[in-house]
């Protein structure tokens, strides 16, 4: 985990690269390599947080991923396309971002939601608003009381840090107030996030 490098301009279009993304070709690769595909009624394929689940039958596929909101499994549906190549045999799976329905390889990591690079971009920018700010310099504050100034060597983004050591002289009750109070924090942005997304996921389906 973590060694994403350290300071640098342009740091939005950096952390976009930097998420984790899901490749439909691999994807598409995975179930072909897979000599029982068509034994089996379900596919997991291992995703940083949860799993697509490929149904054989139906040939449909679901993202499985654990909300943050409800603290429990939140299923999304991954519509698929197939598209056939000129030689009419070979194939290229696409999927479709749960959010804005485009056809794209690449799906993006995005705080426990996997949506396409557009909509992981676009709700990048809601991390600008001042609420989102606030919380961020609130949690930097804490990490700087922790001693952890060098955050910043592994993460782009405080909100991304998950764990913060504890500085050797500190008593383990402070110690652990504060880290109770940056995970809250962290929780908090993560919601604010999952709220973003989910409103402009209505507003499309409007
Ligand atoms: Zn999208």
């Amino acid at each position: 985990m973590g060694g994403y490098g350290s300071g640098g301009h342009n740091k939005t279009h950096r952390r976009l690269e930097n998420f984790h993304r899901v490749d439909s070709f691999a994807f598409y690769d995975y179930l072909m390599g897979d000599k029982y595909l068509y034994c089996k009624t379900t596919v997991q394929y291992p995703l940083n947080r949860g799993d697509i689940i490929y149904h054989v039958q139906s040939r449909t596929a679901l993202i499985k991923v654990l909300s943050v909101q409800e603290g429990e499994y939140r299923y999304v549906d991954l519509p698929l396309s197939r598209v056939h190549g000129i030689d009419g045999k070979s194939v290229r799976m696409y999927f479709h971002c749960p959010y804005c329905g485009r056809r794209v390889r690449y799906l993006y990591d995005y705080y426990k939601h996997y949506a396409c690079r557009k909509c992981a971009k676009l709700n990048y920018s809601c991390q600008q608003k001042s609420g989102m700010d606030e919380i961020r310099l609130k949690m930097e504050r804490i990490a700087e009381r922790l001693d952890y100034q060098w955050w910043r060597n592994d993460f782009d983004c405080i909100a991304d840090v998950y764990y913060i050591p504890k500085p050797h002289y500190m008593r383990w009750a402070k110690y652990e107030k504060l880290m109770q109070e940056f995970r809250a924090l962290k929780k908090e942005y993560e919601r604010n996030i999952e709220n973003a997304l989910m409103k402009a996921y209505k507003a499309l389906c409007r």
